[in-house]
């Protein structure tokens, strides 16, 4: 096992098999990661938010809270927590994303495009890449709706670790929204502990 550094507004993708463990950091606080997954037997079948908000009965999802696929399965499983917050409504940033609330012409690292450069070396296509798994993104809802974006809550050195429940191919990013990084952008560490070798 060893920890990989994702560098601020970058991503990665790689494979987790089942029981392996995903370890997420964050190493200098306040940065969410942006995180997918799809069966690497068939990436038809994808980690669905509404799958999961529906099974669990809320927004919020922490330690032992199940991750759902589109098709009901469980792909992973959260198995501990030190935040507590993170988001499962929104949709990783994207180049539209900055224009559309932002105005920002040009060019904007996102998230989604570091998932679709990322994925894409195994077979992933852009419109595969569904809502994310936030990490450590804290969204507040009010009674009558409203959404708002906050800092996270996570200190230097929090984390979620995860247990894949099938077979992945997992896309994990730093992200590169200023919202919510609350105006900076920091790495994102991970680590992968595999189940011993039989
Ligand atoms: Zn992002």
């Amino acid at each position: 096992m060893t920890r990989q550094r994702l560098a601020p507004q970058t991503g990665t993708a790689f494979v987790l098999s089942r029981g392996d463990r995903l370890r997420v950091i964050d190493p200098a606080g306040q940065q969410v990661a942006d995180c997918i997954a799809f069966a690497r037997g068939d990436t038809r079948e994808w980690l669905s938010s509404g799958r999961t908000l529906d099974y669990n009965g809320t927004i919020y999802l922490t330690t032992g809270h199940i991750l759902y696929s589109n098709r009901s399965h469980p792909m992973l499983t959260i198995t501990a927590d030190t935040v507590g917050r993170h988001d499962f409504l929104y949709t990783p940033c994207s180049a539209e994303m900055f224009s559309i609330l932002y105005n920002a012409p040009g060019h904007h690292p996102s998230c989604f495009e570091n998932l679709c450069r990322s994925l894409g070396g195994f077979g992933i296509a852009p419109d595969q890449i569904p809502t994310t798994f936030n990490i450590f993104m804290n969204v507040a809802l009010t009674a009558e709706g409203a959404l708002s974006v906050l800092p996270p809550r996570s200190k230097a050195g929090d984390w979620l670790e995860m247990r894949a429940e099938m077979d992945l191919i997992v896309g994990l990013t730093a992200c590169s929204a200023e919202l919510s990084n609350n105006y900076a952008f920091k790495p994102i560490d991970f680590e992968v502990t595999r189940e011993a070798p039989e």
